[in-house]
């Protein structure tokens, strides 16, 4: 018998709230209608460049760069860093579908590498396709979990592969108390809604390089009002660029950056609450036959907006009936097994602007049981075992049919 019937009331796809002090500043600058962060004669400085001057420091890098998304500060971070149509680009085969759109667009080649049984790059994959030569890697801490990153640096600098980190769901973790984001040679940011901060949309790239700096500022759409950019390089460096570098006109707006700034500052304790709940989760999922909850590497200080685990020992069908009936009782789980692409859930068997299929036979076993849910900060313990309950008499269910 089914332990209890009820239905889970907090909506899985609830986002993080926007808070009182950021929408009063949205407001005061829709009644300003100075929603461009440039203007040709402007006192004081924008809010998206106070964003820039405080996500920077926050990280400690020394420059950072608003842009309309994190796939556009991708993009840019492929085109600043020198990478050319045909290079080739490594990424992780188990990444959400703007990391390969970014290098398609920077006209480069993907080249996937395998995922281990944890979700993250696989070391042995990225060791043999570095050593085949490529220009550089966008590494996605897919979903926040984070390689070693010792010895993803190590491998990277041995085959002169340069490092560009895709930190959408890493703001505010660490890798050996090292900041994420601070690793790679550039950083891209997400600011949209299902990410740590919620803007809607939004995107920030952050670097120590000068040249790099300039470049991205110049590409995202500064016109020659770059000196408005508070954390850039010296007004030097743009000099020989600036007739260089067009204009891809991908700005960050004022209203994003006065939505995103005071949940900066908020992220200590969204973090200590996602924790707490990812806590409870794994525990009750752990306990439940046919379901795994990957082990987390004690080095990784994560920040678990959502849960991935493994739905191992049944088959296709039984996942998918699993996931229905969950669903049923407002439980909704994302799946990357199914054939056909469904919601945020593509796999690189499905991005066929990508030349060649290429063989990942580890990533095909991963993909085939990842399943992924959010944690809506408003959870409560009782939903956490509701959800747990919920699934366990799913699974019980689709064995006893
Ligand atoms: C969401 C996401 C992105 C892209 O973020 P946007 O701001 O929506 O462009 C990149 N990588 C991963 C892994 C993501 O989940």
């Amino acid at each position: 018998m089914p332990r209890h019937r009820s239905k889970l009331s907090v909506d899985l796809s609830e986002p993080v709230p926007i808070p009182p002090e950021a929408i009063e500043r949205a407001i005061d600058i829709l009644h300003s209608g100075r929603l461009f962060r440039y203007g040709e004669f402007v006192a004081g400085e924008s809010e998206v460049a106070r964003l820039e001057r405080e996500f920077a420091d926050y990280l400690g890098r020394k420059y950072a760069v608003g842009m309309n998304s994190c796939g556009s500060t991708m993009f840019i971070a492929l085109k600043s860093s020198g990478v050319e149509p045909g290079d080739k680009v490594l990424l992780n085969a188990f990444t959400l579908a703007p990391v390969p759109g970014a290098v398609e667009h920077a006209g480069a080649e993907a080249v996937f590498v395998e995922s281990d049984r944890g979700c993250r790059i696989d070391l042995a994959d990225l060791e043999t396709k570095a050593k085949g030569g490529a220009r550089a890697l966008l590494l996605s801490h897919m979903r926040g979990h984070i390689a070693d990153m010792d010895a993803v640096c190590e491998i990277c600098d041995r085959h002169d592969v340069l490092l560009i980190e895709d930190c959408a769901h890493t703001l505010g973790a660490k890798w050996n108390g090292r900041r994420s984001g601070t690793f790679g040679h550039i950083a891209c940011f997400s600011l949209q809604t299902f990410k740590h901060i919620n803007a809607g949309e939004g995107g920030l790239l952050v670097t120590d390089d000068d040249e790099i700096a300039a470049k991205a500022i110049l590409y995202s759409g500064s016109y020659m009002l770059y000196a408005q950019n508070a954390a850039r390089p010296a007004i030097d460096a743009f000099e020989s660029l600036k007739t260089r570098i067009p204009n891809f006109s991908l700005r960050m707006n004022e209203l994003t950056a006065a939505v995103a700034r005071p949940q900066l500052r908020l992220l200590g304790e969204r973090k200590k609450r996602w924790r707490r709940l990812y806590q409870q989760l794994a525990e009750l999922l752990s306990g439940i036959e046919h379901v795994r909850v990957p082990e987390r590497d004690e080095r990784e200080d994560f920040v678990p907006s959502s849960i991935q685990f493994f739905m191992e020992g049944l088959d296709e069908q039984k996942i998918a009936d699993v996931l229905d009936a969950c669903s049923a009782r407002g439980v909704d789980i994302k799946w990357f097994g199914r054939p056909a692409p469904h919601g945020f859930t593509s796999t690189w068997r499905h991005w066929e602007y990508v030349d060649e299929l290429q063989s990942l036979p580890e990533t095909g076993e991963l993909l085939k049981t990842v399943c992924d849910m959010r944690i809506p900060l408003s959870l409560a313990e009782d939903d956490c075992r509701l959800i747990a309950d919920t699934l366990a008499d799913a699974i019980s269910g689709v064995n006893a049919e």
